[in-house]
């Protein structure tokens, strides 16, 4: 079995069980994105408070510093403001930010992000949104902590419990590089070294456009139901690319149905392809050790 760290999930939303059984699929670490509501399977009505946000916060970093003696897995956090979810107040997040890079549980800032279309139709206007991902990117730059970039994906109000604010209708190509480069202009202005900046949710929409054109990392999601990647895809992405900069994360939650054996199924399609043992590592642990600083 090979062991793996996942570079961003929620795993804080689920049981006791589903964390014993990530552990026996080889997940020695992983960093969990805090912040978000929407990935507990809880209904929201107004607007998340910064009070709320705190709490989403707290309680990952205080389950990330027991998750080694109870479930033989290095956890660390990433603690921002997503802009999935309109909150209210963010300013006060904002304040208290620095200190909670502070913690030696917390690893980065996100995940964040530009986001057209919000959970609970609690909409968030744009300019708003990017004066809130300035503010962090900002942070990460003067902490020198690594900034979890979401890339938004197109949604189907339908698919959600609890409808989503939907308010576009492009291509999915053209809707996901047109964030992403609002985004890296965003980030660029905050002065965040690329080295420092993980393009997460990467697809074949944009992943030719962060090899090419941006210095920043390549993290791949690969085990929610809503950006269904199939393992010999990520296969041809990472001998197209090359090991260098990819990372494999699951984004599990609690809100839709997931893949527990989403990252071990691709380390073993890539093993079949024939991609060497030390670039299998490199996308599936080394990377995300590196950058994280997990110690592993
Ligand atoms: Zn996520």
């Amino acid at each position: 079995m090979d062991r793996y760290i996942d570079s961003h999930n929620h795993m804080h939303a689920l049981s006791w069980d589903q964390w014993e059984l990530f552990a026996m699929t080889g997940m020695a670490g992983a960093i969990l994105s805090c912040g978000n509501p929407h990935v507990y399977r809880e209904i929201w009505e107004t607007p998340p408070t910064a009070e709320d946000i705190f709490r989403f916060w707290d309680s990952p970093i205080r389950m990330a510093r027991v998750a080694e003696e109870k479930h033989f897995m290095r956890l660390r956090c990433a603690v921002g403001v997503s802009s999935m979810t309109r909150v209210e107040g963010w300013e006060e997040l904002i304040e208290k930010l620095p200190e909670y890079l502070d913690d030696p549980h917390v690893a980065a800032v996100g995940e964040a992000g530009l986001d057209p279309s919000q959970y609970f139709q609690l909409s968030w206007p744009l300019e708003d949104q990017a004066r809130c991902l300035e503010a962090q990117a900002r942070i990460a730059a003067g902490k020198g902590k690594p900034l979890i970039l979401h890339t938004p994906t197109p949604k189907k109000s339908r698919d959600f419990l609890g409808k989503v604010a939907v308010q576009e209708e492009i291509s999915p190509e053209e809707f996901r590089l047109h964030y992403l480069r609002r985004d890296l202009e965003i980030i660029d202005r905050a002065g965040l070294d690329p080295g420092l900046l993980v393009i997460d949710h990467v697809d074949g929409t944009i992943i030719d456009f962060v090899h090419r054109q941006t210095r920043a990392w390549c993290a791949i999601s690969i085990g929610s139901a809503l950006r269904p990647i199939h393992p010999d895809q990520v296969t041809k992405w990472v001998k197209e690319y090359g090991p260098g900069r990819i990372m494999l994360n699951s984004d599990h939650l609690g809100y839709r149905s997931i893949d527990f054996y989403s990252v071990p199924k691709t380390l073993r399609a890539m093993r079949r392809a024939g991609i060497p043992d030390a670039d299998i590592r490199r996308v599936s642990f080394d990377n995300a050790n590196g950058l994280f600083r997990l110690g592993l």
